[in-house]
């Protein structure tokens, strides 16, 4: 579990939560916002300890105490983490907040919940969440997470202090991969390239040691297809959509590349690319597209993407892509 001092990046919200905790001014609720794995759980979980620690130094928790202790293995007996069960937080969650809520701190001066994806909630749940958030208390404080606020009720949310998380610039990430694995500049250029300003998603990419060998393999059909006869497309179409999961990362690195190549056409600047092992190839490619073209196929690409959010068949959603490539 990570201290204040430790996040990378995020520097004005852990000052304003720390100025929160110095001035006895922590709020009832809050409410984090931000793209996935940028490090919200992280933040508030360093908040969460912060509060909790018995001998705080310069703001942050001491790592040692009791209290620390209990926070890093996960069962300090004040704070509660709630996440959705199946897809959503249901009504029986919020319900056993209620009767929480309703004791002393069981050892310190506050209980704390935490509660991710919010978006998640059973409209049951949320208006249930509601009425506790209408009756601050100065011993409970809630602090919820969410990628989607527009999914969110709009009277909880204006019920919470509400903090954004960006996501993280490249220097931020590459600080935090540095700072966490003995990474080569390789592996890095490509985390950077697929992770989107996440350095969650970063660290797992980094660990998958198959992704730079499918990111090669995309890029050889995606390069390929002009050759490729309708039969062969079929076929390499039920291919790439045999894991969903990694279908979706396919489609990043194919975007990834197009994007690469209308730069290289745009700017001429090879600083600026991502794919950065292929800095002899992107220029030659970049040959045979107008940047009005590589417009159009990116926007294809994306509501590929989007259609694969919803149900649609991925294969035949691949299929029409790798066509239009074509
Ligand atoms: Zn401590």
């Amino acid at each position: 579990m990570k201290l204040f001092r430790d996040i990378i990046g995020h520097q004005e919200n852990i000052h304003l939560l720390q100025n929160a905790i110095s001035q006895n001014q922590v709020a009832h609720a809050y409410l984090f916002l931000g793209p996935k794995g940028v490090g919200k759980k992280t933040t508030a979980l360093a908040f969460a300890r912060t509060l909790f620690c018995s001998c705080l130094t310069e703001g942050d928790a001491c790592g040692h105490c009791r209290c620390c202790q209990q926070a890093n293995e996960g069962n300090h007996p004040d704070l509660h983490q709630i996440s959705p069960t199946g897809s959503s937080i249901k009504i029986d969650q919020v319900r056993e907040i209620q009767k929480i809520a309703a004791l002393k701190p069981y050892q310190g001066q506050r209980v704390i919940f935490l509660l991710e994806q919010v978006e998640t909630m059973t409209p049951e749940a949320a208006n249930c969440l509601l009425k506790l958030l209408e009756e601050p208390n100065q011993e409970i404080s809630f602090i919820l997470l969410s990628t989607q606020p527009h999914a969110l009720l709009s009277t909880v949310v204006s019920r919470c202090q509400i903090l954004s998380f960006r996501a993280l610039s490249t220097a931020e990430i590459t600080r935090g991969l540095k700072q966490t694995l003995n990474l080569g500049e390789k592996e890095i250029h490509l985390a950077l390239t697929l992770a989107g300003g996440s350095l969650g998603q970063a660290l797992k990419i980094t660990q998958d040691k198959q992704l730079q060998n499918i990111r090669d393999e995309t890029l050889i059909i995606v390069r390929n297809l002009k050759k490729l006869t309708l039969n062969e497309i079929c076929r390499k179409a039920e291919e790439l959509a045999a894991s969903r999961d990694m279908l979706a990362v396919r489609l990043d690195i194919i975007l990834l590349w197009y994007r690469d190549i209308l730069l290289w056409q745009l700017t001429r600047n090879q600083e600026l690319l991502l794919n950065q092992d292929y800095l002899t190839l992107i220029p030659e490619e970049a040959l045979f597209y107008t940047p009005d073209r590589l417009f159009r196929i990116m926007s294809k690409i994306e509501q590929t993407q989007r259609y694969l959010n919803t149900n649609v068949n991925g294969r035949l959603a691949i299929e029409v892509l790798m066509l239009n490539l074509r």
